[in-house]
C-alpha cells in the first residue's frame, strides 16, 4: 500500500468505524457463532498473493463482523467498562504510525567505541518517556493520589508508569515487594541463595480480590492466603492482622498485601484505613492497592471518601482503558518509591545502558517488556479533549444511570438489589433460587438483546449490570430493565405451568 493508497483506505475506514459505531444499537450485542466458526470460513494458509482491499474489507463485514461482541454496544452490561473514544483512536493511530520501541529515554552504548556518537543520535525516543511521566503526574494530581506518587514533587521517589494490564501491575509489584523481602532476610544469612527464602513468604488477598492476584502468586513462586471479607465484602484490618500472626507464628514471612478499591464481583471497598497500619506494623510488608475500574472514579470529588487511607499504599494501580474513555491498552501504577520498584527488575545489559541513567527515567526497568509502546500519546490526548470536567461528567453520567438503574430494581419486589451501588455497577437477583437467576440471565444473553455476567457473591448467583456506553442514555438504562422484567415474567410463569 503507498501513501496515496493509505489516504484513500484511511479515510474510508474513518467512515466505516463512525458508521458502525453510530449504528451499533441496531446490532444483536454478542456474536451468534459456534467455536471453530472462523475455521470454516477462512482459508487455512495466508494468501501468497496480494488481494484487493475490497475484498479484504468484505470479509470484515460478512466473517469477522459475526464473531464480534460489541463492547461499545449501549445495550453491553457485562465486565466494566472497555474504554474507547475518538481522541483516543486516533492518538493511538499517530502512535502506530510512529512506531516507536520506548523502552529508554535515551540508550546510548557506553563502552562500545561509539563514543564520538551524538548521545542524540541514539535516543530510542525521549518523548514517549517524558509525556508518560508528565501524563501520569497530570492524572495522580486530578485523581488527588499522595504527592509521593508523583514524578515531579518536591523530594519525591516515587512516579507513575503504564502497563499493559492491571494483572501485570499488580505482578511488578508482587515482584518488586518479593525482592525487598529477600533483601530483608538476607541481612541475616548473606550467603543464602535467594530463592531459599522462597518457602517462607506469604502474600495476602481477599476472597473478592481478582483472579491475577492468584496468577501472580503462582509466577512468582510465594504462598498466598485469600482472606475472608466482612458481609460489605470488604476485607478488614482485623483479619489480616491475625492471618499474619498466625503466619508468623510458623515462621512466615507477610510480604505483600494486595487489597481491592472496587472490587469485580460487587465493587465492594477494602478498608484501607485499617489495612494500612496492619502492613506498616510489620518489617517488610509492600501495600498494594488496586483499582482497576473503580480508581478512575476518584476523578470526582465526591468520590474521594472511597480511597481513604491510599496514603498507606506503596503502589496503586488503575486503567483508564476501563473506565476513561482510554482505549485498550492503558494500565496507570503509581509507586512510593520507584527504585524500589526497579531495583527488582533492572537488568542492565551493555547494549541498554546510557550515561544519563540519573537524570532520566528508563521504563524498561519498571515493567516485563523491554518494547513499549507510545501509549501515553492517547492519554494526553483524551485528558487534552475532553479535560478533567468533561471526564468528570462522563462518570457521574455513568454512576447516575447506576442509581436509576438500582432504583428501577427496587421498585419491583420480585428482585433484590444485593450490593451497595457506589459507581457504575449494579448487583442484582431475582429472587428465589440461583436456577433461577441463572435460567433468567441465560434467556436475557441468548435474546442478544442485552449481555451481561453473573458473579458470586457471599456464595450467592447474582446478575452485574455494568453501565459501559460512553453516551449511555436514561432511554438505554429504561430498555434494559424493560427487557429485564419481560424475560422475568416469561420464566416466572413459564415455571408455574
Ligand atoms: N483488578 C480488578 C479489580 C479488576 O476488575 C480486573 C478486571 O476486570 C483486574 C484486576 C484485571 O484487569 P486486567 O484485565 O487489566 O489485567
Amino acid at each position: 500500500m503507498d501513501t496515496e493508497e493509505f489516504r484513500v483506505r484511511g479515510k474510508e475506514m474513518v467512515d466505516y468505524i463512525c458508521e458502525y459505531l453510530e449504528n451499533l444499537g441496531s446490532r444483536r450485542v454478542t456474536a451468534d457463532v459456534e467455536p471453530g466458526y472462523l475455521k470454516e470460513l477462512i482459508p487455512s494458509e495466508a494468501p501468497a498473493q496480494p488481494e484487493p482491499w475490497d475484498d479484504i474489507m468484505a470479509d470484515v463485514d460478512n466473517k469477522i463482523m459475526k464473531g464480534v461482541t460489541h463492547w461499545q454496544h449501549p445495550r453491553f452490561h457485562a465486565y466494566f467498562p472497555s474504554g474507547n473514544s475518538f481522541p483516543s483512536i486516533i492518538a493511538d493511530m499517530l502512535s502506530d504510525a510512529l512506531g516507536s520501541i520506548a523502552f529508554s529515554w535515551i540508550p546510548e552504548r557506553e563502552g562500545c567505541n561509539l563514543t564520538d556518537v551524538a548521545d542524540e543520535t541514539l535516543a530510542a525516543s525521549p518523548v514517549c518517556t517524558e509525556l508518560e511521566t508528565i501524563v501520569l503526574d497530570w492524572y495522580a494530581k486530578a485523581l488527588a493520589l499522595p504527592q509521593e506518587f508523583l514524578h515531579y514533587s518536591p523530594g519525591s521517589r516515587g512516579g507513575g508508569v503504564i502497563q499493559g494490564s492491571a494483572s501485570e501491575c499488580i505482578l511488578v509489584s508482587m515482584l518488586a515487594a518479593r525482592a525487598q523481602a529477600i533483601k530483608y532476610l538476607k541481612l541475616d544469612r548473606p550467603e543464602a541463595d535467594d530463592s531459599e527464602f522462597l518457602p517462607q513468604l506469604v502474600a495476602y488477598c481477599s476472597t473478592e480480590s481478582h483472579s491475577c492476584v492468584e496468577k501472580a502468586a503462582m509466577i512468582a513462586l510465594v504462598k498466598l492466603r485469600i482472606l475472608d471479607t466482612d458481609d460489605n465484602c470488604s476485607l478488614r484490618g482485623e483479619t489480616l492482622r491475625k492471618a499474619m500472626k498466625e503466619d508468623e507464628e510458623n515462621g512466615l514471612m507477610p510480604f505483600f498485601v494486595s487489597c481491592t478499591l472496587g472490587t469485580t464481583s460487587s465493587c465492594a471497598f477494602d478498608n484501607l484505613l485499617e489495612l494500612g497500619p496492619v502492613c506498616r506494623s510489620r518489617p517488610c510488608v509492600w501495600f498494594h492497592v488496586d483499582g482497576a475500574y473503580a480508581g478512575n472514579s476518584f476523578i470526582c470529588p465526591e468520590n474521594r471518601h472511597l480511597m481513604k487511607g491510599l496514603h498507606h499504599a506503596d503502589s496503586f494501580n488503575t486503567n483508564p482503558n476501563k473506565w476513561l474513555l482510554v482505549s485498550f491498552d492503558c494500565s496507570c501504577m503509581w509507586v512510593r518509591d520507584r527504585v524500589k520498584l526497579t531495583s527488582a527488575l533492572i537488568v542492565d545489559p551493555l547494549y541498554l545502558q546510557h550515561k544519563r541513567s540519573d537524570e532520566t527515567i528508563d521504563y524498561r526497568h519498571w515493567g516485563i517488556p523491554l518494547s513499549r509502546r507510545f501509549r501515553s500519546l492517547k492519554l494526553w490526548f483524551v485528558f487534552r479533549r475532553y479535560g478533567i470536567s468533561g471526564l468528570q461528567e462522563y462518570i457521574r453520567n455513568h454512576c447516575r444511570l447506576a442509581k436509576k438503574f438500582e432504583e428501577l430494581v427496587r421498585k419491583d419486589e420480585r428482585f433484590e438489589v444485593v450490593n451497595d451501588v457506589k459507581t457504575g455497577l449494579v448487583c442484582f437477583r431475582l429472587n428465589g433460587t440461583d436456577r433461577l437467576n441463572q435460567d433468567l440471565l441465560a434467556n436475557i444473553n441468548a435474546s442478544g438483546k442485552l449481555h451481561m455476567i453473573p458473579s458470586l457473591v457471599k456464595g450467592r448467583y447474582i446478575i452485574r449490570f455494568a453501565v459501559t456506553a460512553e453516551r449511555e442514555t436514561d432511554d438505554d438504562i429504561d430498555h434494559a430493565w424493560e427487557v429485564i422484567q419481560e424475560h422475568a415474567t416469561d420464566l416466572l410463569n413459564s415455571y408455574k405451568i
